[in-house]
């Protein structure tokens, strides 16, 4: 079988890999002058490609049911796809990087692997439209006609790219639907007047995302406060679940129990009786943050622990209120959710359910991932689970 996949980024190498290894004569077409782009980017140029946790949970789609018997099937194969490239990891708290700590290294072993296979690579090549007629996939380019018996549309998503993207046409041109696609692993803006305040802080703090008075995700780690909102990987995870009914709270002392906060300052009031209460604040938070509470609940810059509203205080210092209105651009994003629905797809092959011949892979089916790995993780798993019908 002649195979086709369009975009030479992680699953498309993948791909490429496992189905020359069903015998199958295959040929990457990418639009970029080279292959993996996207991926000499990740992990900040390290490429954290896997994580040692792998918990359905760390996944996200709206046929999680689906996903899981891919995942099931796969997750264990990963690790020993890339054993065979020659890989050797380094693990940091369960982050998989290549041990030279370089993106270049997982990238070059793919390409490695690529030549050895003797597939056939075309860069520069950027698709315009797919059809069928008959029995054969006509691919129109910047630059040619191909003519070739399976297709595997493994193109990604917005997700980071500047370039013209038309991986969803190429889905709907065939009937195949797209879940509306939307930035994720991405921070999220607000429309408060204070964050002159805040700008260009970093600190450690529990973030909530609250949706219709129910807690759904919490994550504890850097917040990196901007004068558009927040960011920093915890912001990326609760971006996954942003809509217009969540808030977000941000206790900004994590690290002592809420219940007993105000027992705490009052110890430490009384410990530091000569202090202003701003004083006492900035022993443990960034004076920014400091500032701006007192701004808000107009407290002076010299008031006493016994001066103010103890409880309203403790309010802000553990359940500070962001109300997102919106996440930043793809551009800004790590990754994508939705995509096209996996029920459209014969999760054993990867296979259209709608167009025989046609597969998909990667980012451009709607599964996305949590920061850590999961994604390239979704790429790979995505890549090894085709197989071609003959
Ligand atoms: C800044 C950043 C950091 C990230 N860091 C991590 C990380 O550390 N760990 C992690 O797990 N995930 C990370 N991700 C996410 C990860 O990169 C993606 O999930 C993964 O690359 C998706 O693989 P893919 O093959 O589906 O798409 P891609 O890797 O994006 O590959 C798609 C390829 O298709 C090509 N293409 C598209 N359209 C056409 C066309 N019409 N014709 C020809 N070629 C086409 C593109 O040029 C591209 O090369 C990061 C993403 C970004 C943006």
């Amino acid at each position: 079988m002649k195979v086709f996949i369009i975009g030479g980024g992680a699953s498309g190498m993948v791909s490429a890999i496992n189905i020359r290894r069903q015998n199958h004569d295959v040929t990457i077409l990418e639009q970029n002058a080279k292959l993996g782009k996207k991926l000499l980017i990740t992990g900040n140029g390290h490429c954290n490609y896997w994580n040692e946790l792998q918990d359905l949970e760390k996944y996200h789609s709206n046929n999680i049911e689906l996903f899981k018997e891919i995942f099931i099937k796969q997750k264990d194969k990963v690790l020993d796809f890339f054993d065979s490239l020659g890989i050797v990891p380094k693990i940091k708290n369960g982050y998989y990087y290549p041990f030279s700590n370089q993106a270049t290294c997982i990238l070059n072993a793919l390409i490695n692997k690529i030549e050895k296979e003797n597939i056939k690579v075309i860069c520069n090549e950027q698709v315009k439209d797919i059809k069928k007629i008959d029995n054969k996939f006509i691919i129109n380019t910047n630059n040619k006609v191909y003519e070739c018996d399976k297709v595997v549309i493994s193109t990604g998503s917005l997700a980071g790219i500047k370039d013209e993207y038309l991986g969803y046409q190429f889905a709907k041109d065939f009937n195949h639907q797209i879940i509306k696609p939307e930035p994720s692993l991405v921070a999220l803006i607000g429309n408060d007047s204070y964050y002159h305040y805040w700008d260009g802080v970093r600190c450690e703090a529990k973030v909530s995302l609250i949706s219709n008075n129910k807690l759904i995700k919490e994550e504890l780690g850097e917040i990196q406060f901007t004068n558009y909102g927040i960011s920093g990987i915890c912001i990326f995870n609760l971006s996954t679940y942003f809509n217009n009914n969540v808030t977000i709270k941000i206790n900004f002392v994590p690290w002592y129990k809420e219940d007993n906060l105000k027992e705490w300052l009052n110890i430490q009031n009384n410990k530091l009786s000569n202090y202003s209460l701003k004083q006492i604040l900035e022993g443990f938070l960034n004076y920014k943050i400091v500032n701006l509470i007192f701004k808000l609940l107009k407290i002076n810059d010299d008031a006493k622990w016994e001066d103010i509203n103890q409880d309203k205080l403790i309010t802000y210092l553990t359940s500070f209120p962001f109300k997102p209105i919106k996440t930043k651009e793809f551009i800004n994003a790590q990754t994508t959710k939705g995509g096209i629905p996996l029920n459209e797809i014969d999760i054993n092959t990867m296979e259209s359910k709608i167009v025989k011949g046609l597969y998909f892979t990667g980012e451009i089916l709607d599964v996305n991932g949590d920061c850590g790995g999961y994604n390239l993780g979704f790429a790979w798993m995505s890549a090894l689970q085709i197989k071609i019908n003959n």
